[in-house]
């Protein structure tokens, strides 16, 4: 999708870090991390909301997610994670390309929570 922030980062078009890639998905920093080692995993084809992924496209995002969540606890060494998905603006999502948040936690003091 032209217009889209997520696909202009998937795309190389926008600089991201990245923190993991395959064929389906691409995970990176985020820019405004909630605590440190932040990260987003995306699917590379553009979908807005949970619900526009197909069966395949939900189990090749979720088959990654344990990788990324353990080289983030690898590299972070946080004492807790969150996985977090909005969907909609009322539900606080501000940009419109599913993404899965992983959100290290660091206890009291993390600035998130
Ligand atoms: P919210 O902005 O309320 O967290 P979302 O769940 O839609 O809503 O999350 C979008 C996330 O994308 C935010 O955490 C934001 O910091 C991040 N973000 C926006 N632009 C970029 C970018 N260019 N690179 C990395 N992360 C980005």
């Amino acid at each position: 999708m032209t217009n889209c922030i997520f696909c202009k980062i998937i795309a190389g078009d926008i600089p991201s870090i990245k923190i993991y890639e395959d064929e389906y998905c691409y995970a990176f920093m985020d820019v405004m991390p909630l605590s440190k080692g932040h990260t987003l995993l995306v699917p590379k084809t553009h979908r807005e909301f949970v619900y526009d992924l197909s069966a395949d496209e939900a189990a090749n995002l979720f088959s990654a997610a344990p990788k990324i969540a353990a080289a983030l606890n690898e590299a972070f060494e946080p004492e807790g994670m969150n996985l977090l998905n909005n969907n909609g603006a009322k539900a606080g999502q501000s940009v419109g390309h599913f993404h899965l948040h992983f959100i290290p936690r660091y206890g009291a003091g993390d600035g998130f929570g």
